[in-house]
């Protein structure tokens, strides 16, 4: 049987990897500034992930939703401790795209209503609402198109007031807009935003699947804010690459049985890996490593000849070059054996590095950075 073709490969096949580094087949180094697309939150490899899965692998690795598993509630005391927020309830499930489904599911049960506000050059996920939710034509199928969904500018607080009515279930925003390119919300936005969910009754949701776990420099990228959303979503870095998602639900917003449901979501094997990042993160201080190290990175990035802007906080840095950034991509995986990211905008280089990397490794990408650029 062949692979359903989807995916544009790079002509890499990593074999294994420690920190921030991984080996190919052939034995060769490479220094991961990408983190396998924003998961690698702990760094690859992480004694204590392998030893808690292992452990776990041999007690009981999965069950079902339908018995009690004691390991998603300790999950959900240490997110609770881990982000300091304390009137939440927590669904588990596996993937980002899942987690989003379930938020705008979740918000328009509770309101009754079905219209959605999203962000332009949002990216949410590629399942039916998620990706109606995601401004992406491309990806967008016909059976996608059912969903009622307005898409106002990023920062727009005019649009945004001017598309707000009593239709509104929800509206939705990245913490840190991450597949469009590295865009924050601007200063008062996420406010504006609060406000106008509190006026006419809708749900604010915070789409920190790309953006959590630490990796802006904050438990949540919003936590940079005074602001509380109702709904807030989270994956990527959450397993360190054990597929585990949440949907962070306000303690006002009533569940039901059968509400919401999953067959793998808060498994045993997924509860353990999120245990292990959520404490991994804590006892090596990768918040504040994310915070440090992207402040540095980011003055060093500013101040190199050929970088036209750099956006973002902490390790989920954007760098505009001012041109396409393909072919340096290409440069840095092929002659300095260093994996980026790229972004829906072409000018754009995306990092994401793993939270424990090191400045000495940082300083082997500002080299090889700087070397290209001339
Ligand atoms: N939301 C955001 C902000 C994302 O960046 C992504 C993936 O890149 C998703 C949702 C979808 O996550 P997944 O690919 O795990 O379904």
């Amino acid at each position: 049987m062949k692979l359903f073709d989807v995916y544009p490969l790079f002509d890499v096949e990593p074999v294994k990897a420690l920190g921030a580094k991984l080996w190919d087949k052939n034995g060769l180094e490479y220094l991961d500034l990408y983190g396998g697309h924003a998961v690698i939150s702990i760094g690859h490899g992480h004694p204590k992930y392998i030893e808690r899965i292992t452990e776990q692998a041999h007690q009981i690795g999965f069950y079902s939703n339908a018995v009690i598993n004691p390991l998603q509630q300790a999950y959900a005391d240490q997110l609770a401790q881990s982000s300091g927020l304390t009137d939440f309830a927590l669904f588990l499930c596996s993937t980002g795209a899942e987690a989003i489904e379930n938020a705008i599911k979740v918000a328009s049960f509770d309101t009754g209503r079905k219209k959605i506000i999203a962000m332009e050059k949002a990216f949410h996920g590629r399942t039916s609402g998620a990706v109606a939710a995601t401004d992406n034509a491309k990806i967008v199928a016909p059976y996608n198109t059912g969903h009622a969904v307005e898409f106002i500018p990023l920062n727009d607080q005019k649009a945004l007031a001017d598309n707000m009515s009593d239709e509104v279930a929800a509206v939705i925003i990245e913490g840190c807009q991450g597949v469009a390119g590295i865009f924050e919300p601007a200063e008062g936005f996420l406010e504006k935003a609060r406000a106008l969910c509190d006026e006419y009754g809708a749900k604010l949701i915070l789409d920190e699947v790309q953006s959590g776990v630490g990796r802006t420099g904050a438990f949540f990228a919003f936590q940079h804010t005074s602001v509380k959303p109702d709904i807030i979503t989270m994956a990527k870095g959450m397993g360190n690459g054990f597929p585990i998602a949440g949907v962070l639900i306000q303690e006002s917003i009533q569940p039901w049985h059968g509400m919401l449901g999953t067959t793998f979501g808060g498994n045993h094997l997924a509860c353990v890996a999120g245990l292990a990042v959520l404490e991994v993160i804590e006892e090596e201080n990768l918040i504040e490593n994310a915070a440090d190290l992207g402040k540095w990175l980011k003055s060093e990035l500013q101040r190199m000849a050929g970088i036209d802007s750099v956006r973002g906080k902490g390790l989920m840095l954007g760098l505009d070059l001012g041109q396409p950034v393909k072919t340096l991509r290409s440069n840095l995986l092929t002659k300095h054996q260093i994996f980026t990211g790229s972004a829906a905008d072409p000018n754009t280089l995306r990092l994401l590095p793993p939270l424990n990397i090191q400045k000495a490794e940082l300083k082997i990408f500002l080299e090889a950075l700087k070397k290209e650029l001339e």
